[in-house]
């Protein structure tokens, strides 16, 4: 278990695709854990593992809800619409206004390779569709309507930083 360094926007390894998990070794249970304990420290509700340096389709969400792991997720269902302030940890102090689905489903693998399909609506469905975009090199940044703009930390607003 350690905390990982996060990646900030303009390193290259945030605009990279992410390569599939083929099979779960020790080293990416590790990774797992590390990417877990990074967002949990930073007070996140999500990290993708090219956040932390590392080319893998694997994403940790936890809105609070407790802790999941999506090995090479990808997005079969969408449904509904919802506008609000999303931000990102590679992208610190700031936020901007996102249009995302307001439902989303999610196929995936767990940490034990085998097959889930997840449900998300509101902040999880937001959470689904930003993490899986870092794995396919893509920041929320290019999807933000009007400015990205500063985050004031004296009154939070209703973001959360994923
Ligand atoms: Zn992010």
């Amino acid at each position: 278990m350690a905390i990982r360094k996060i990646r900030e926007m303009g390193d290259e390894v945030l605009t990279k695709p992410c390569k599939e998990v083929t099979k779960m070794t020790l080293r990416t249970k590790i990774l797992i854990d590390d990417m877990l304990d990074t967002m949990y420290e930073a007070y996140g509700v999500g990290l993708a593992a090219p956040q932390v340096g590392i080319l893998k389709r694997i994403v940790v969400i936890d809105v609070g809800e407790g802790p999941i792991v999506l090995v090479n997720p990808e997005i079969i269902e969408t449904s509904g619409e919802q506008t609000g302030e999303e931000g990102c940890l590679s992208v610190p102090g700031k936020s901007g206004q996102v249009t995302r689905p307001d439902y989303v489903k999610v196929r995936a693998l767990n940490e034990e390779m085998e097959e889930i399909e997840l449900e998300g609506e509101g902040l999880l469905a937001r959470a689904f569709c930003h993490e899986i975009d870092h794995l396919d090199g893509k920041l929320y940044v290019d999807l933000v309507e009007g400015e990205l703009h500063d985050v004031n930390y004296e009154e939070p607003e209703d973001g959360e930083e994923v």
